[in-house]
């Protein structure tokens, strides 16, 4: 246990560049780092992303390990495993963080399973405990309802960390930094899936997971002319349209737009839960977020033992006012 040190941050990029996960891992890294007097070392696997390593430098890697090969160039399991691992046994660190992502929450646990360690998952807080020098992770338990600090007693102490919980160090391009490039033996006959065609989404404005602002709809909103009225408040307010499960599996919303449990889990400062009762595979999936505002004609629905703010009305009686009051509000 006492032979690994230092921060390993798996870093996922798209479309040429880290994500926002990515940087926000990289600077909670870096702070565990520099509480254990430790490094802060940083991971790139896939084709055509040995350009970002001067970029997880900026955000605080001191090395950053690349494995650059065609056959990575779509996430599936298997391959991406192998050279995580690969790497995780030449640099031997003592905590690993992943994003809470579906590549993390996908590695994380096969990883963990393949050094004969745990993973915690969905981790909103990391700390090194000062007496024992272990991480204490902490992540919403029971539908967002407590939350529990976990500690893991064997190394890598690996963690999976949701988008928004962390905050990314100022982007520093004059920071200097060691880029290693690692061949990983990897076994094309291991390899089980295989990505045949890519469909990008037509989604626009904001990234759900990324959104400061979600205005979700459940079931009483009725319809996708319903949702219509939530989109331009999101509009107004620059964020981003959420749902419970009822209205995705009766299409009136893409199914990637599902936040809980078996959906996206999200982090915004501002939550707008309309027509949904707040049940707790909801909940679980914006538990973190900083304000919640319930618009609900029952008052007994659960939202409000969760919200900040409720108004107990008709939405339809309710929403023209309000995005009329949004709209002037912003100008
Ligand atoms: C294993 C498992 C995983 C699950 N994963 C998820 C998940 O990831 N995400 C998820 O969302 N659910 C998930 N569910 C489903 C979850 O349990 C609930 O069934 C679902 O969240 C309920 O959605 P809802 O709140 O929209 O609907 P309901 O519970 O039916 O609530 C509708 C609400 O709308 C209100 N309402 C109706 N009309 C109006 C109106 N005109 N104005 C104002 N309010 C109105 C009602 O008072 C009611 O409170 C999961 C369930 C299971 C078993």
């Amino acid at each position: 246990m006492s032979e690994n040190k230092g921060v390993l941050v798996y870093c996922e990029s798209a479309g040429g560049k880290l994500t926002t996960t990515a940087t926000e891992l990289l600077g909670a890294g870096s702070r565990l780092a520099k509480a254990s007097g430790e490094e802060l070392n940083a991971v790139l696997i896939g084709s055509g992303v040995s350009g970002l390593a001067q970029e997880a430098i900026a955000y605080g890697a001191q090395k950053v390990y690349v494995v650059e090969e065609p056959l990575l160039k779509d996430y599936s399991t298997e391959p991406y495993l192998m050279a995580l691992e690969e790497i995780v046994r030449q640099v031997a660190p003592e905590i690993i963080l992943l994003g809470q992502t579906a590549t993390g929450r996908d590695l994380a646990p096969w990883l963990a399973f393949h050094l004969n360690t745990g993973a915690t998952m969905d981790c909103i807080a990391l700390e090194i405990d000062p007496g024992s020098k272990r991480l204490l992770m902490t992540r919403p338990v029971y539908g967002g309802n407590a939350q529990a600090v976990q500690v893991c007693e064997f190394n890598p102490q690996i963690a999976t960390v949701r988008t928004k919980a962390m905050a990314p160090l100022a982007k520093d391009s004059t920071r200097q930094g060691q880029v290693i490039k690692v061949v990983a033996e990897i076994d094309p006959a291991a390899i089980k899936t295989r990505v045949i065609e890519r469909k990008l989404e037509a989604a626009a404005g904001v990234k759900l997971e990324e959104a400061r602002v979600v205005v979700s709809g459940g079931r009483g909103m009725g319809s996708t002319d319903g949702f219509k009225q939530l989109a331009e408040i999101a509009g107004v307010l620059k964020g981003a349209v959420g749902a419970t499960r009822p209205p995705c599996d009766k299409k009136w919303v893409a199914d990637t737009q599902q936040i809980g449990l078996t959906g996206k889990v999200v982090s915004p400062d501002l939550y707008i839960a309309v027509g949904l009762s707040g049940a707790s595979q909801h909940v679980s999936g914006f538990s973190s977020a900083k304000v919640i505002v319930a618009i609900n004609k029952d008052p007994e629905a659960n939202i409000f033992k969760v919200a900040h703010y409720g108004i107990v009305a008709d939405w339809k009686a309710v929403l023209p006012a309000f995005t009329a009051e949004l709209k002037e509000v912003a100008g």
